[in-house]
């Protein structure tokens, strides 16, 4: 038995992304404001003592595991901060012109108008890592506690199965399991209120969903893999501030993707390409999809005599309003990614993630106000949703990835449709509306393929390392590493499955989804079977793996503290 230290806060956020720093901040910020209200006989409540509030970050520092394009609505960041670039927000550049074009093979069709819900003009391009790290910094100075390092392992759990806290994960265990002489066992934080702000597909928020049945008659969730590098060109191959969407190339119609092309400063290029991970086709390679999408002639243009810096991947939470889960359970809020509040069509979720943080903050002081952190006051913070400007924005778009279940065409139909009438189902829309993407997922015999299928799907694709990329080499510009002498994270729950009904039917898609080149099928020199490796420390913790596996058999667990990719600045 292993004897843990405890220690006891008032509230825990689990994840230093957007989120949840907008809602410690805005905690530090309400207590004054509330406190000061009681004082003047404002508000009837009575004054809330001063928090302990702590954050815990499996990454090495805050920003390290935070990926996003980004192109920023600053409309939760004015709410939280009014004169946040006085305060000196390191945004990157003003949007100064949008584009939207339709891409064939070798052709480009800019599309006259953009898009209202891509248009962008006066809106900030920025690395959310940056921002991360800027709001981290102002967090503490209000008198936040900051830990990077400890990943949250375990909820923890009251008997009437109230979530009291959270542990963090030991440090310190061999790739056997055992202690090393350096092991340090994961401290149990306790906590009256704790907010999950992990991110898509957070490794806690999975294990409480299932627990609690937070997704109980909710649509299921659905997700993309959006795949990002960064690039410095010559001077003059896109203008700072320049804002290009696209769509078409390389994917095929029945698979949602698209592009990204942001011009920042000192001519650096934001470029990605997000690929649906509800596809259909089990030979398409989200990163492949990318490292096509460059070869187009008129993106090629853009990075021509350039150089890729940065690598990175992350799955995003596509389905929106009705995918949403629970957000709330007693002494627990989800906010961010963690509970889907990114707007699919629009293609952000900064704005909303650090709104949905806010609201927390603000039902975490009346929680306190009360004394009550039993799901009878934090469900307030639905209420508090549904009656914002997110429940408007994300309503309106209710309908948008479902229709994309069917297509292309239908999607461009549905979505004009759906624009015009507040976010209304027009036709074609899939009977079941979202379906989860490892249950669309086709078994390789409805399709033609023979030999090396992944050859066929990708004939003309190289990876000339120049302007397009192998995955063990972007993985090495991830700044990728974890400690090889620990347990793999990545646990697969029956690896016969993967020798054996996985690799006749699907192929083993694990090795084309994953963007970093984990998992691979080798050769058995005894058994001269082909079985599943993992190269665990490659993992960039996209979580695409735990989503899209159509087994449902790989469940990703938070490796030792401060291992993982490193996307500062990116
Ligand atoms: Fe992403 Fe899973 Fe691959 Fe890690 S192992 S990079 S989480 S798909």
């Amino acid at each position: 038995m292993i004897e843990r230290e405890q220690l006891e806060m008032d509230v825990v956020f689990v994840g230093a992304g957007p989120a949840n720093l907008a809602a410690a901040l805005h905690l530090k910020n309400q207590i004054k404001e509330h406190n000061t209200l009681v004082e003047r006989g404002l508000h009837h409540g009575r004054k809330v003592e001063d928090l302990e509030i702590g954050i815990i970050e499996k990454g090495s520092t805050v920003g390290a595991h935070i990926l996003s394009g980004a192109v920023i609505d600053p409309i939760a960041l004015r709410e939280l901060m009014p004169d946040f670039l006085e305060q000196g927000c390191p945004v990157d550049s003003v949007v100064t012109e949008d584009a939207f074009w339709y891409l064939t093979e070798k052709r480009k069709i800019q599309s006259p108008i953009t898009p209202p819900p891509l248009k962008n003009k006066g809106k900030y391009i920025a690395s959310l890592s940056r921002i991360c790290e800027w709001l981290a910094e102002k967090c503490e100075e209000a008198g936040v506690n900051i830990f990077p390092e400890f990943p949250g392992a375990e909820m923890l759990y009251d008997e009437n199965e109230r979530v009291i806290g959270v542990r963090t994960g030991d440090k310190g265990i061999d790739k056997d399991g055992k202690p090393k002489p350096n092991f340090e066992p994961g401290v149990d934080l306790l906590a009256k209120v704790t907010v999950l702000g992990e991110g898509s597909r957070g490794s806690l928020t999975k294990q409480l969903m299932q627990r609690l049945d937070l997704h109980e008659d909710k649509e299921p969730q659905v997700f993309s893999l959006g795949v990002k590098e960064l690039w410095e060109v010559p001077a003059g191959n896109i203008e700072e501030g320049r804002v290009i969407h696209t769509l078409g190339f390389p994917s095929d119609a029945k698979t949602y993707g698209g592009g990204w092309i942001y011009g920042m400063k000192n001519n650096i290029v934001s470029i990605g390409y997000v690929t649906g991970l509800d596809y259909l086709d089990p030979m398409i390679d989200p990163h492949a999809e990318f490292q096509k999408f460059k070869t187009h002639p008129d993106v090629a243009k853009i990075l021509a005599g350039g150089k890729m810096l940065k690598y990175g991947a992350k799955a995003i939470n596509a389905g929106g309003y009705y995918t949403m889960p629970q957000l709330c359970a007693d002494g627990v809020l989800l906010v961010g990614d963690s509970a889907s509040f990114l707007n699919g069509q629009r293609i952000k979720g900064i704005h909303t993630a650090m709104k949905s943080g806010m609201l927390a903050a603000e039902t975490i002081i009346n929680a306190f106000d009360h004394n009550d952190f039993t799901s009878k006051t934090l469900r307030h913070y639905e209420e508090k949703v549904n009656s914002s400007w997110i429940y408007d924005e994300l309503f309106a778009v209710r309908n948008f990835h479902a229709s994309f279940q069917r297509g292309r065409w239908s999607a461009l139909v549905n979505s004009s449709l759906q624009f015009l009438t507040g976010g209304l189902a027009w036709g074609f829309m899939p009977r079941e509306h979202h379906i989860a993407g490892h249950e669309r997922m086709e078994k390789l015999d409805k399709y033609n393929y023979n030999g090396d299928a992944l050859r066929q799907r990708y004939p003309d694709l190289k990876f000339d390392k120049d302007l397009t990329f192998d995955k063990v080499t972007n993985v090495f510009h991830a700044g990728v590493s974890h400690n090889e002498d620990q347990p793999s994270h990545l646990h697969i729950l029956d690896t016969e499955i993967c020798a054996t009904r996985c690799a006749e039917e699907y192929g083993n898609p694990c090795q084309r989804f994953c963007p970093a080149a984990v998992y691979e099928m080798e050769e058995n020199s005894k058994t001269g079977r082909r079985e599943i490796k993992v190269n665990f420390s490659n993992c960039v913790h996209c979580k695409t793996c735990d989503i899209a596996d159509p087994y449902q058999i790989i469940n990703w667990v938070t490796p030792e503290g401060g291992g993982g990719p490193n996307y500062k600045g990116m």
